[in-house]
């Protein structure tokens, strides 16, 4: 039998979940490891399409069209309890519309980029949960700051009222899965380690908040879940692979 039709977004995402849950050792039995859906380039109607089945993390890379989905998706569904992720490379002269619109952001990379979120967060908003973005397959050009960057970034996050610190975000340079997958959970190793590291010399009152490890996605989510990885960011997965950017 033949059924060349592919799999619909509810049944993607159920999938996943299973995947997720299998991939859940007892070493990390009691991580809650969250699905991020990474709808970039996709339209509002797939987005309903996955919030309609359950989900309710949405990963975003583009501050326009972010804001723009957000904006449509609310005004088709007001009140809903989505919760919306930056996730991509931030320009100075976007922090305005991701402080105001976003609920978290996982690629803060250094100081005045944190400065100008903290000072941009609307006053009635809760604090912006921010992850550390660690560059940490050291790849020139690549976005994050240096392994040996990150505890001074946290020290200063913390220090800002508007933003809440939360962990850490990698994306270790590509491998050929052709080769052998498994070697990708070094980096993931390497990124939860740090995290450990930065937690351990926060001041107390901070550390319970920094629970976070962003890591992973369509090919590899199964292996940062196994290093301890938190929440995973899927996007090809769920919504199919993206035909532009
Ligand atoms: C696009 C993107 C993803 C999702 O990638 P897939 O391979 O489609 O799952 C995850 N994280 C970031 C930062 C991305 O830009």
């Amino acid at each position: 039998m033949s059924n060349t039709q592919s799999p619909s977004i509810p049944e993607r995402l159920f999938k996943i979940k299973a995947a997720i849950r299998a991939a859940q050792t007892s070493e990390h039995q009691n991580n809650a490891v969250k699905l991020l859906a990474v709808s970039k380039t996709c339209p509002v109607t797939a987005v309903q399409a996955a919030f309609e089945a359950g989900q309710i993390d949405f990963g975003e890379n583009y501050a326009t069209e972010g804001v723009d989905k957000i904006a449509t998706f609310n005004a088709q569904l007001p009140e809903n309890n989505a919760i919306w992720h930056f996730i991509g490379p931030i320009q100075s002269n976007k922090t305005r519309p991701i402080a105001a619109h976003f609920d978290w952001v996982h690629t803060v990379e250094r100081a005045k980029i944190a400065d100008r979120l903290n000072e941009q967060r609307p006053a009635n908003m809760s604090p912006l949960n921010v992850l550390i973005q660690v560059n940490i397959s050291s790849e020139t050009n690549k976005s994050g700051c240096t392994a040996d960057e990150a505890l001074d970034l946290a020290l200063h996050i913390i220090t800002l009222p508007h933003l809440k610190l939360r962990g850490l975000m990698c994306i270790p340079a590509a491998i050929d899965a052709d080769i052998d997958l498994s070697l990708q959970r070094a980096p993931f190793e390497a990124t939860a380690a740090l995290h450990a590291m930065i937690k351990k010399n926060l001041p107390v009152i901070n550390q319970d908040d920094f629970d976070t490890l962003s890591m992973g996605m369509s090919g590899d989510f199964t292996i940062a879940i196994a290093a301890g990885a938190t929440i995973v960011r899927v996007g090809s997965a769920i919504f199919g692979e993206r035909t532009v950017k």
